[in-house]
């Protein structure tokens, strides 16, 4: 495993992130435990920031940050903080930006189906874009912008952003394929789909076209994808001037930049996006004579992912002498289910024992704990299957991982888990949901308390005619 972020191995052979031994995280707030690098995190945000604030965007760049990927009242102070935007999928998302006090001119409304309910919501609360997804949001958008209710200042025109499907078949995992023509989301271009909703947006005079957006995948590792999307809703764009007269302010293209979640992954830094979308953008203002739009892009994972830390207790450990050995945590697919639904790859190691295997001669310069298998004086890695607690056979969370002989009581630190792990995340056995920490230069904040068991029946009603019976049985058995 590679330490990144803030991680470092203390004096005692412990883990430590943002400057706090994860050890004694684990003995005072419990197992499993979200840990977020708050450091990290705001690293993750800048990177982004300052690779899309430079001159290689003449009309400006926005980085919005997708909420969906890890989500609490705390994280969006972060991101607010950071200069970042906000993109939010649902009616709970905006809620949670408003509960925060998110500013929300900055705030981004995707999904391809809002409700009703949820888009005069956001209307309400003066979202700076709806993201809309197809036809049917067109027509539940005239509602608010043509009553003129609600507190909007500036009142009126509802500003929109059209999600086209560019007709790009990234090179990752089918479940966050999203670019192909074949795709639940988005107006096809291909087809035609995409010029009508054009039309009738400019028709509409209610509706203030913004721009185009795409998002092509996610966990992508090249830059192409990016440069063909904004090349594909460039030449669009001209086409749509062309009958129209009408040019995009801005074109978005998405999020998906890759992440290490493993040895195998080798992400790009948010520089090597910047300048590729700005050449492929460049290029197609030369050749149509475009103004250069302001462009937008949604990372979710790459600011994220690497801040987070997931903390178990090992549990049962079953050897099945010849085949395999399954090293049981107290979590699972419950608080992690990417690897069940996506076969991701996640990396790991003993944080009460990372002293124990520091190899020095990890591969590409980086700090490696853990088995590497280069052995070297250090004691024997051996190669361990880590299984949750569910109860399902899919429920193992890292396939084939070297680390020294866990044992019952060791806490197992699992890496790049800021993503999509606690946003994802249910009660599937009545697990209770973890807390999550917020750690940095030493100082610990819970940002979302564990669930209790009360929690898990908090909303439950048990009808009264079915109560009856359960006391006529009691007096009956008495
Ligand atoms: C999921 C999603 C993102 C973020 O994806 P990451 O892979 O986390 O960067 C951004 N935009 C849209 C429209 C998405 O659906």
């Amino acid at each position: 495993m590679e330490l990144h972020g803030t991680a470092t191995i203390s004096a005692n052979g412990h883990l430590a992130v943002g400057g706090v031994d994860t050890v004694t995280l684990a003995r005072e707030y419990g197992t499993p435990l979200w840990v977020i690098d708050e450091e990290q995190f705001r690293r993750n945000c800048r990177a982004f920031r300052q690779a899309f604030s430079s001159d290689l965007f003449p009309a400006g760049a926005v980085v919005l940050f997708a909420a969906k990927s890890l989500l609490a009242l705390a994280i969006c102070r972060i991101v607010e903080e950071e200069g970042l935007s906000l993109d939010v999928v649902s009616g709970g998302e905006l809620h949670t930006a408003l509960a925060a006090g998110f500013p929300m001119d900055r705030v981004y409304f995707h999904g391809n189906n809002k409700t009703q309910a949820e888009i005069d919501e956001a209307y309400q609360a003066g979202i700076a874009r709806f993201m809309v997804d197809n036809l049917h949001e067109l027509d539940l958008l005239e509602g608010p912008g043509r009553t003129g209710s609600g507190t909007r200042s500036g009142a009126g025109r509802v500003p929109v952003t059209l999600r086209v499907t560019p007709g790009i078949d990234a090179d990752t995992h089918d479940y966050v394929k999203t670019g192909q023509q074949d795709s639940k989301f988005g107006l096809d271009i291909a087809g035609g789909q995409a010029m009508g909703a054009v039309k009738r947006v400019l028709d509409a005079p209610h509706l203030d076209l913004k721009g185009l957006h795409c998002h092509v995948g996610s966990q992508l590792f090249t830059t192409e994808p990016y440069a063909g999307a904004a090349e594909v809703l460039m030449d669009f764009a001209a086409e749509v001037r062309r009958r129209t007269g009408w040019v995009p302010e801005e074109i978005d293209l998405g999020g998906g930049f890759g992440v290490r979640y493993s040895n195998g992954d080798a992400p790009l830094e948010p520089e090597a996006f910047a300048r590729a979308i700005s050449r492929a953008i460049g290029k197609k203002v030369s050749e149509t004579g475009l103004p250069f739009p302001r462009v937008i892009v949604e990372p979710g994972r790459a600011i994220s992912a690497t801040a987070g830390w997931t903390l178990y207790t090992v549990g049962s450990i079953k050897e099945i002498p010849g085949i395999r050995t399954y090293v049981a945590v107290d979590g699972g697919m419950t608080d992690n289910p990417r690897p069940a639904l996506y076969q991701a790859v996640y990396e790991a190691c003993l944080a009460n024992r990372a002293g124990e295997t520091v190899d020095g001669r990890g591969t590409g310069g980086g700090r490696t704990v853990g088995g590497s298998g280069t052995g070297g004086g250090h004691a024997a890695a051996e190669v361990f299957t880590i299984t949750g607690r569910c109860c399902e056979s899919g429920d193992i969370l890292i396939h084939d991982i070297a680390l020294p002989r866990p044992v019952p009581g060791d806490i197992l630190a699992v890496s790049c888990t800021g993503a999509y792990n606690s946003t994802m995340a249910s009660n599937y056995n009545r697990l209770p949901r973890p807390a999550m920490v917020l750690v940095n230069r030493g100082q610990v904040d819970v940002i979302v308390e564990r669930e209790t068991y009360d929690d898990l029946v908090a909303r439950e009603r048990l009808p009264v005619r079915l109560r009856r019976r359960a006391s006529a049985r009691r007096a009956s058995a008495g």
